[in-house]
């Protein structure tokens, strides 16, 4: 079949904020950049990001990018690259700025300055008290920020391709990347993007669980179009589970709530995070209040004729707040719990919410694999940003607001670095006669499939299957399981049937091509869990119950090929100041 083709200087796949970020950059560079979106460029999943974005900028106390950098290596429970952590942190003062000057609508303080909320983890001195470093716009912080970088592109003139759906990356023989195949949705034809620079910026892949607090869009495609390359996926085990999703829908409650005075309590009305960190309280890092809130509810403390979830009270903030800064809460509080956060507390459970791995980059953007000549080698010609990346700088786990942070500094560092390397780099190079050979055989397969399962069939029993074998908590017994039956499930995907065979708006055939990408998310999560054997930040395991710095302290790299695993070491130096050790992380 002959596919048509299109050529760019740099083609980007994701409007998200990270995707956004870096297209404008690009674009104003005068290159020629296509960004192509499944959806509309509004409508990625950065608009749903509520409670702000971290920057030591010190407006309402004393802060700098030192503390901020000390918060983000701890609570990555030592696992972050430091020499990412200190590029981030530096800059991140810099890209809000630059934010504000597109025009960013930010809250603001009776002096006039970006208004600024506590989050879980930042402190002030070193870990000692809870600072306001995030600056927010009242609890639609992403969707502010999405349609301020979405203005500025179409300014740009950044070519939008819109509800086109990649499908696999270009590589030649030699391993260079050279664009990728996608699908129109709404026309099911399919076009090869050509490019000297692919930047993947496809956001993060939350769908893999039962209950989660990413849209239904989040289905980690970049992951799975660079694993079916042969490109590793690094420290997927690390999956951050949100402590406060709405009981029963999973929708996010921001921990801006909990930032703004927001306490959790337990069946007794007891306030029990002072337990479990006597400083940090309900601002403790995630992994530590939503394990607090499991085993709360494992022992028998849980609310409801269940026991079964917590509540997060803020009555006590008064309806004025409440309506000015958390007006979003208060909506998502009456119509997904139906109760008036003024008046009744919301009943609320840990949720899937955040993938802390990703494709390996360094922290300009540079996607870093085995290649030509060595096991850790930049990739010609492809690049990664935002959540689909590892850069990593928040190692085994994030902390809040350091990921809108993450979109904006390392979206814009990444078309830093392109620009830089197509300057030695002016001409595309031919693309290979089977360019669009995985993507077409998928395809006719989704065709020809007989007698085979439904994919919304398949897709359920991977979330469940996840869902109950790579929570919270992690059992030895449960782990071991749940890798036989990921990898069964993963043999089922290969033979999945769509009733519906027709290409326009089918979106049948869509869900089986997500469904592709999501089981490769599934099957690194759980073998790359399996496998760590230790505690640390998001993982945490029943049986090993402590961090291990001896045997542990190095990232994890899933091979889809083969389902193997590999390791590399963590960078513990950092750019310019003293590495910061490991030692025992409390709140
Ligand atoms: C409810 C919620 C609240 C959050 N709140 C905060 C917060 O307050 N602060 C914070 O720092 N972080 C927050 N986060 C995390 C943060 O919002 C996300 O990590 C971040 O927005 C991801 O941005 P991104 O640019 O990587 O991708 P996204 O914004 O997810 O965008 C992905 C883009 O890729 C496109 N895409 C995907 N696959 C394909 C494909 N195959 N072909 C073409 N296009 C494709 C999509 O259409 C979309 O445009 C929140 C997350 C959630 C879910």
């Amino acid at each position: 079949m002959a596919v048509a083709k299109r050529t760019f200087d740099v083609v980007v796949v994701g409007a998200g904020g990270s995707g956004m970020r870096a297209a404008l950059q690009l674009a104003q560079a005068g290159l020629k950049v296509a960004v192509l979106s499944k959806v509309f460029p509004t409508r990625s999943h950065t608009v749903a990001a509520q409670g702000g974005i971290a920057a030591s900028l010190g407006n309402v106390n004393e802060d700098n990018w030192h503390w901020h950098m000390y918060d983000t290596v701890k609570g990555s429970d030592y696992l972050g690259d430091q020499d990412a952590i200190e590029f981030m942190c530096r800059a991140a003062p810099e890209v809000v700025y630059e934010l504000e000057h597109f025009g960013m609508p930010f809250d603001r303080l009776e002096s006039g300055k970006i208004y600024q909320r506590p989050f879980g983890g930042h402190m002030q001195e070193y870990g000692k008290n809870p600072v306001q470093r995030a600056c927010a716009a009242a609890d639609r912080t992403g969707h502010a920020m999405l349609h301020t970088l979405y203005q500025q592109n179409v300014k740009a003139n950044t070519n939008f391709f819109i509800e086109w759906m990649a499908l696999d990356l270009i590589r030649d023989e030699t391993g260079d990347v050279l664009g990728v195949t996608a699908l129109e949705i709404e026309t099911g034809e399919v076009m090869m993007f050509a490019a000297r620079a692919t930047l993947f910026a496809t956001g993060g892949a939350g769908r893999i669980f039962h209950s989660s607090t990413n849209a239904f869009i989040n289905t980690g495609d970049g992951l799975g179009m660079a694993a079916r390359a042969g490109i590793p996926l690094e420290d997927m085990e690390f999956f951050q589970f949100h402590p406060t999703g709405v009981y029963g829908a999973g929708v996010l409650i921001t921990e801006g709530v909990r930032g703004e005075g927001g306490y959790l309590v337990n069946r007794h009305g007891e306030r029990f995070m002072p337990k479990y960190a006597p400083n940090a309280k309900d601002l403790a890092s995630r992994d530590v209040v939503s394990r607090a809130m499991t085993i709360e509810i494992n022992e028998g403390r849980g609310c409801g004729p269940h026991n079964d979830h917590v509540m997060l009270k803020l009555d006590h903030l008064g309806e004025e707040v409440i309506k000015q800064r958390l007006p979003g809460i208060r909506e998502i509080a009456l119509k997904f719990a139906h109760v008036d956060p003024a008046k009744s507390p919301i009943p609320v459970v840990p949720t899937a919410h955040y993938m802390m791995g990703g494709i390996p980059t360094n922290y300009h953007g540079q996607v870093v694999a085995p290649y030509k000549t060595g096991p850790d080698e930049v990739v010609n010609g492809l690049y990664a940003a935002g959540e689909c990346a590892c850069v990593s700088v928040h190692g085994a786990n994030r902390l809040g607001c350091n990921s809108l942070l993450d979109l904006l500094v390392f979206g814009r560092e990444a078309a830093r670095q392109i620009i830089e390397d197509l300057k030695s780099n002016p001409h595309l190079k031919p693309l290979p006669p089977d360019a669009a050979e995985r993507p077409l055989s998928r395809l006719s397969r989704l065709d020809s499939q007989k007698n085979g399962e439904r994919v919304a069939e398949v897709g359920e029993a991977m979330r469940r299957t996840m869902q109950k074998h790579c929570g919270v908590f992690r059992f030895p017994d449960l782990l071991k399981e749940g890798v036989e039956e990921i990898v069964a499930v993963a043999e089922r995907v290969a033979h999945t049937e769509i009733q519906d065979k027709s290409r326009v708006f089918n979106t049948a055939r869509i869900e089986a091509l997500e469904l592709d990408n999501l089981i490769e998310v599934a099957k690194a999560t759980m073998i790359a869990a399996d496998a760590r054997k230790e505690s640390r930040g998001a993982h945490a395991r029943e049986d090993y119950p402590g961090r291990d710095d001896e045997n542990w302290l190095k990232h994890s790299l899933f091979f889809s090929e083969g389902n193997r695993l590999d390791y590399k070491p963590v960078r513990l130096k950092p750019l310019s100041v003293d590495s910061f050790p490991p030692k025992a992380r409390v709140y």
